[in-house]
């Protein structure tokens, strides 16, 4: 019998594929499935149903979860916070990090990169609502973080991601993200090697893939609520 995880991934599938018919935009869309606060057990079913990107975003919890699930052919994504004396484990687990908004957490990561390894790919974490206790780079210190970033080796710049407010309904979601999707293009042009645009989450992928998103980061629409705990994060 089919559990119910693997329903779940079924039905978003199906979710990303209806927006992406209703979007302008012809990429693929890559989903993240958000595994934080859920057993590794849980990992392995999705990773059954075929399911090969998973991110974490506490360092402690993603490198226990990268390490009993080493013999998997998984692309371990960062997405959480970046403090400078966690960054080793990242360096060497991790294929994708989502957070980067500060030069010296990058420059870190770039020398703590294992030689063996491919290069690290990253994002730039834009806080597009100037939301004060949110993590993120202001949108216009962008650009300028990104060229200091591409000076760094072992690091792969790729694109930028977000985490906007909740928007009041469907149509102000649109805009918000439509928004957010033209300073991406913008940052294109400086930057032609970026392609990626990692927005939308359980609540919101939809409107985000519309917009041109190509990457969504779904944990409880896929995996349920997350069970409490002390270092829950207010997500
Ligand atoms: C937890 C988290 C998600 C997933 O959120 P859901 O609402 O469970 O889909 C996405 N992105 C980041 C950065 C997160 O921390």
């Amino acid at each position: 019998m089919k559990s119910n995880i693997t329903d779940q991934l079924q039905h978003i599938q199906q979710c990303i594929q209806a927006a992406q018919k209703q979007s302008l935009y012809t990429h693929d869309v890559t989903l993240l499935a958000v595994s934080k606060a859920h057993p590794a057990a849980a990992i392995k079913e999705l990773y059954q149903a075929n399911q090969r990107d998973f991110g974490e975003n506490y360092v402690k919890e993603f490198t226990e979860k990268a390490t009993q699930l080493a013999d998997l052919d998984i692309t371990w994504h960062y997405i959480g916070a970046l403090q400078s004396n966690k960054t080793q484990a990242i360096a060497q687990h991790a294929s994708w990090i989502h957070s980067i908004d500060r030069f010296k957490i990058a420059q870190r990561l770039s020398q703590q990169r294992p030689e063996h390894l491919p290069d690290l790919n990253i994002c730039v974490q834009i806080n597009f609502d100037h939301e004060p206790q949110k993590a993120g780079i202001a949108p216009e210190a962008a650009a300028e973080l990104m060229t200091r970033l591409q000076t760094l080796p072992r690091l792969k710049l790729r694109g930028i991601m977000c985490i906007p407010k909740p928007e009041k309904n469907k149509e102000s979601s649109l805009e918000k993200f439509g928004k957010i999707q033209q300073a991406f293009v913008q940052l294109c042009q400086q930057f032609p090697e970026l392609d990626t645009l990692s927005m939308g989450m359980s609540h919101d992928l939809e409107e985000a893939i519309i917009q041109g998103s190509t990457m969504v980061r779904v944990g409880r629409a896929l995996f349920g609520e997350r069970p409490a705990k002390s270092h829950s994060s207010p997500l």
